[in-house]
């Protein structure tokens, strides 16, 4: 499946109104963080992750290269996937964390705005499977984030 612009998002899993996805159920589903790789959560063990279906194979096989080619120590702490929310600093924009199809990684280390603590090996790992990287966006960085989603 192709990533989706805004517009197309809404059109396949339905619009957000007030903080409310009436498909919600429909569209989320679990990912296991594999074994190799240890990500807390205010220092609690994360062993799921909530996310968009359609977002869930990219992310599996991403995770699984990241492991493959040695980069799971630099993975340490979740900032959260779903969360129906607007971009920080606007009203009206959806975030891509509002339909499950964006993950926050290590955002101690990745802050908004800021510099990337990421090799370019697992970036890359990210890039390969689909997504779009926080750190590339034109305007302001944002490199915890990696989304599936255009804009
Ligand atoms: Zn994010």
């Amino acid at each position: 499946m192709h990533l989706l612009s805004r517009p197309e998002a809404v059109i396949r899993y339905g619009a957000i109104n007030d903080g409310q996805w009436p498909e919600e159920k429909e569209w989320l589903t679990t990912v296991a963080v594999p074994p190799a790789i240890h990500l807390t959560y205010e220092k609690k063990p994360v062993l799921h992750l909530t996310c968009n279906k359609d977002m869930a194979g990219p992310l599996e096989l991403a995770l699984k290269s990241i492991i493959e080619r040695g980069f799971a120590k630099e993975l340490r702490t979740y900032g959260g996937c779903f969360n129906i929310r607007p971009v920080r600093g606007s009203q009206s924009i959806f975030s891509w964390h509002a339909y499950g199809l964006a993950i926050d990684l290590n955002p101690d280390r990745n802050p908004l705005g800021g510099a990337s603590s990421w090799s370019d090996g697992l970036v890359h790992c990210f890039k390969e499977e689909g997504f779009v990287w926080g750190g590339d966006f034109h305007g302001r960085k944002d490199p915890m984030h990696f989304q599936w989603g255009i804009g």
